[in-house]
């Protein structure tokens, strides 16, 4: 764990340093950043993870999180599923978990006299006789996946193609995990009526202005300024939902974007009639969910100003 941690530190400060650069050169398109978070800071994060890579709780998954967090400009406690959503990534203790496996066949695989080989038969026989040892993660993380035959048979024939099922497996697994949480829990009610596919978003493509683009991506998340976002988990008899610049209806996301009269002139402007002529949550999904990229230029566009009026109203 304190490996981890002084691990966890320095990749941290890489994250920082490549976000200054980023923002620096104006350029804030996802393809750069991700290619360079794994070409600077995932060897970082994952150093020596054939060791720990299979513990659970360690910290190198937060570095992962901080960074796309810091990325989009949104807040620690946006929800992480959305987060990896947006990105369409999955976690790297993924990659911690095919190092381990790597690491192992390779250690089954070795000559008898080496240390190394020796050191692993020794962890073997403590798992046999029920201790809990590096070799009994491995065991887990084999049967969990549905390869206990490979434990039993202490290797395999090809490792490559093995490695190959194996990191499929694996991200099937979280792949089904991610939909599950996003179909089953309320707080994403919303997000799943236009998330449907786990791919990087078109939107996040696009290079304009980083504060524009960054209040769709707020909008997305759920953890913006409106009403509806702000209150989600008070009691809604309770709390005041009113929208505050027309006081005609609850402020929700419906209402913002699509009906409220206070920003009839720049939904004119930026949003095709088509998606407000009838406004409900259908046609919101449907705008949300565009891949055209003037639309969502625009929709950024709106959003920004949007927020802005609001903001200036509200004080
Ligand atoms: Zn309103």
């Amino acid at each position: 764990k304190l490996t981890c941690d002084d691990l966890v530190s320095k990749a941290k400060k890489a994250v920082l340093s490549i976000l200054n650069k980023l923002y620096k050169f104006e350029d804030n398109t996802i393809a750069i950043f991700v290619k360079i978070f794994d070409a600077q800071v995932q060897p970082i994060a994952q150093y020596g993870a054939e060791v720990w890579g299979l513990q659970k709780n360690v910290g190198t998954e937060k570095v992962h999180l901080f960074a796309m967090k810091r990325f989009l400009g949104v807040g620690w406690r946006t929800p992480n599923d959305i987060v990896y959503g947006e990105f369409g990534r999955f976690p790297i203790y993924l990659n911690s978990y095919v190092k381990c496996i790597r690491y192992w066949l390779k250690l089954t695989r070795m000559e008898q006299s080496r240390l190394p080989f020796k050191a692993y038969k020794m962890l073997y026989k403590l798992d046999c006789n029920g201790r809990y040892t590096w070799a009994s993660n491995v065991r887990k993380c084999l049967s969990l996946y549905g390869f206990s035959h490979v434990w039993d048979n202490q290797g395999v024939g090809c490792v490559n193609n093995f490695l190959q099922c194996f990191k499929q497996r694996i991200i099937d697994c979280r792949w089904q995990e991610w939909d599950d949480h996003i179909q089953t829990s309320d707080r994403f009610a919303l997000y799943k009526t236009f998330k449907t596919s786990y791919i990087r978003e078109p939107y996040l493509l696009i290079n304009c202005n980083r504060f524009i683009k960054c209040a769709l991506t707020k909008f997305r998340c759920g953890v913006s300024d409106i009403k509806v976002h702000r209150h989600r988990y008070k009691n809604l008899n309770i709390v005041d939902m009113n929208c505050p610049l027309c006081n005609s209806a609850d402020e929700d996301e419906v209402h913002f974007v699509l009906c409220c009269p206070a920003f009839d002139d720049l939904r004119k402007q930026f949003i095709p009639l088509k998606y407000y002529r009838y406004p409900n949550l259908f046609r919101l999904g449907l705008l949300l969910a565009t891949q055209n990229e003037n639309i969502l230029r625009n929709l950024c566009v709106y959003l920004y100003k949007a927020f802005k009026r609001r903001s200036v109203v509200i004080l």
